[in-house]
């Protein structure tokens, strides 16, 4: 056995854990000596200095440490109280616990005691009551100085006092087997702890800055095991050239750009000339295409596809709903009118007969660019010589979903477009094996979105304001969280809502209805009926969250705001607007609590989605943030993806120049952190061949 495997030593050898409480530390994933040790407290109660007894004051929260002299249950009364007298050596004091039962046969004349508390001075001298305590049967080791109370996650049935107290005994019996992976040297100038003093730390902190330090050393180094497996994934692929060479001449430049009938955006010519780079390379393209919504992203993406349809390739297009697909099919349709590109649409909802038609079709390679749902990624669907793929709104499929349509073709190119934009430190590990291109200009004549804020009992003035603009002409929204009423919630939904607002409110007005649950069809129809001024109003529920690109859209009321997410609320108020005129997002809600409130404010005062995102995600954390929390990569314990980013971005400098320097991590003085990096990410990521 190595020295370090020392680690992987069953847990239920520690002194005191035996094979009961194994069993229990096992159904939280406690294993191993080495999983003890990395069961880290979630919080910790600091106390004060440590004082004698004569040096108390009035009101002053303290501890002692004293002998106890005596003691005196009184548990006939109510409620039972009991008195224990205590000393040190400068002075006598009392302890009293009211609802004392507990204390029952475990206080006795001789035993010492830790006491921490607030001090009134009574006749008997100082006095605590109802103070934290802990109780030793002799005089305890460490009687001066302060103390803490590491607070661990719950395990079943084990009392918090014994689960430190097992912890403490593992790190007692087991500590020195903690051996460091970076030397001494670089920790000094990194300004890190080493490692076994972390670990001593984070368990025990004598005071906060203990703390500090050791979460940052252990912080750092899920960081930089992250970015060692985020590099080399990254390098494997790159390793594996193996992508078809897809390069745009001039002339195919030419060709696509007459296609659109504006200029492209400065922002948009720069992201292309990234995409074209990457695209005319034999290492497959692995690039996000971040930008906010109506910022342009799908005429980007259409330029990709047709420098992969001059090359010969095909094309798949996956987005996440029905709705948006069919979008994007008739847009890019339309962009490609009178061409002989060959597009289709593989949906859901299509007749078994068209469906077998269009994947014989595909499998030919008589289709240039198929767009679809998850549909695309299904068994059946084939290409014949596939050289790119599209995903939009990336974060709403899971990893197992992305590697499905990747593995489509031999190394097709990837490009995957998000609307939510990224807060960097996501950027840099969730997708940290992503290339970043993002379009940070909307086309012009944009003017932004002004929102306000209204509470319910404004509805009226609500309804008014909408009335006066789609007497102007102007179309609108009106979204609600539900499609049909709740007996839970109390709130307006879309089918009711609908129905009074076309009999009531603005009966004079044509009004209609889209939600999710409609088939595919008939939610093409409204849109085409809204898209073609059939309809002034259409209710909806939040289908059209995500990409429905409606022109003329000048008004969005969402009815119960504080319902709905920031990022929600941002891709709704991105529906309009997108005409040139200035339009207006009205939100009706009823905050109910401050994180509430304080997003809708976020949400009123700013138009950046960047801004937004962040915010969002310092409210929901980043595993709701994604949807699901399947992004593939190692739990982070202590790092924080909102606060740690400096840090993240030293670990990956760092992680660089080892990879730099030792690709093959093959140096004497790597091999502790080979190990260490295998042990962490070796199964999960594979990479064990690559390093
Ligand atoms: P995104 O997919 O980023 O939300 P789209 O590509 O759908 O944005 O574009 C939003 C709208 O802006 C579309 O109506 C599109 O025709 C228009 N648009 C895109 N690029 C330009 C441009 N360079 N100049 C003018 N209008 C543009
Ligand atoms: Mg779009």
């Amino acid at each position: 056995m190595g020295y370090a495997d020392q680690l992987d030593t069953p847990v239920q050898y520690v002194k005191g854990v035996g094979p009961k409480r194994a069993e229990l530390f096992r159904q939280v994933g406690i294993t191993t000596v080495r999983d003890l040790l990395d069961f880290f407290p979630r919080r910790y109660q600091f106390f004060g200095q440590v004082k004698k007894l004569k040096d108390l004051t009035e009101g002053e929260s303290v501890t002692v440490i004293a002998r106890i002299d005596e003691v005196d249950h009184q548990f006939h009364r109510y409620p039972a109280r009991s008195f224990a007298s205590i000393s040190d050596d400068s002075d006598s004091g009392v302890v009293r616990w009211f609802h004392s039962r507990f204390l029952f046969g475990r206080l006795h004349p001789g035993q010492w005691i830790r006491v921490s508390g607030k001090i009134t001075l009574s006749d008997g001298g100082p006095m605590f009551t109802n103070p934290k305590c802990e109780f030793f049967e002799s005089v305890p080791e460490d009687i001066t100085g302060s103390f803490t109370l590491p607070v661990y996650p719950a395990v079943p049935t084990i009392a918090p006092k014994t689960l430190s107290d097992l912890v403490q005994r593992a790190f007692m019996d087991y500590g020195n087997f903690i051996t460091d992976w970076f030397d001494p040297v670089f920790l000094k100038e990194q300004g890190l702890l080493p490692l076994r003093e972390a670990y001593t730390w984070i368990h025990k902190p004598e005071e906060k800055e203990n703390w500090t330090q050791a979460r940052k050393r252990l912080a750092y180094d899920e960081l930089f095991y992250m970015q060692m497996g985020i590099l080399l994934a990254r390098r494997q692929r790159e390793i594996a050239a193996g992508a078809i060479r897809l390069p745009c001449t001039d002339e195919i430049d030419l060709h696509i750009r007459r296609r659109f009938p504006f200029d492209l955006t400065e922002a948009q010519n720069r992201v292309i000339k990234e995409i074209i780079v990457d695209m005319d390379s034999d290492h497959q393209m692995y690039r996000m295409l971040q930008g906010d919504v109506g910022a342009g992203k799908t005429v980007v993406a259409v330029y990709a596809a047709l420098v992969a349809v001059a090359n010969h390739r095909q094309v798949a297009i996956m987005a996440p709903t029905e709705i948006l697909a069919q979008q994007h099919y008739e847009k890019i349709s339309q962009y490609l009118i009178n061409s002989r590109v060959r597009i289709e649409l593989l949906v859901g909802g299509i007749n078994k007969k068209t469906r077998t038609k269009i994947l014989d079709e595909a499998a030919q390679g008589k289709i240039d660019i198929l767009i679809g749902t998850q549909a695309l990624i299904q068994k059946d669907v084939e290409f014949t010589h596939l050289g790119l793929v599209i995903i939009d709104e990336q974060h709403k499929f899971g990893v197992a979903q992305r590697a499905a349509i990747r593995s489509k073709g031999t190394q097709p190119h990837y490009l995957v477009m998000t609307a939510t934009p990224i807060p960097r430190t996501l950027a840099l590990t969730v997708f940290g094996d992503l290339q970043m291109s993002i379009i940070d200009e909307l086309p012009p004549g944009r003017k932004p979105v002004e929102t306000r804020l209204f509470s319910s009992s404004q509805r009226d003035r609500v309804w008014e304001f909408l009335r006066r603009s789609l007497q102007r002409g102007q179309q609108a929204f009106v979204v609600y969280p539900l499609l049909d009423p709740s007996d839970k919630l109390e709130l307006n939904s879309a089918r009711e809502e609908e129905k009074r607002l076309a009999e009531t409110v603005f009966p004079e007005f044509r009004i209609g209805l889209i939600h999710g649950k409609m088939k595919s069809e008939e939610k093409k129809q409204i849109m085409h009926a809204f898209a073609n001024k059939q309809i002034d109003l259409l209710v909806a529920t939040v289908v059209i969250e995500v990409g429905i690109d409606v022109p003329d859209a000048g008004v969005l009321v969402v009815e119960h705001g504080e319902r709905f997410g920031l990022a929600q609320l941002h891709q709704l108020r991105g529906r309009i607007g997108r005409g040139g005129q200035q339009a207006y997002c009205l939100i009706l809600a009823d905050p109910k609590t401050e994180i509430s409130q304080k997003r809708l404010d976020v949400f009123t005062k700013t138009n950046d989605g960047f801004k937004i995102a962040e915010e969002d995600l310092r409210i929901r954390g980043p595993g709701e943030f994604f949807g699901t929390a399947q992004h593939g990569l190692p739990e982070l314990k202590l790092a924080d993806l909102i606060d740690d980013l400096q840090l993240l971005i030293r670990a990956r400098q760092n992680a660089r120049q080892i990879l730099a320097q030792d690709p093959q991590l093959v140096w004497l003085k790597h091999q502790r952190l080979k190990e260490e990096l295998i042990r962490r990410l070796g199964q999960k990521l594979g990479l064990i061949e690559a390093a």
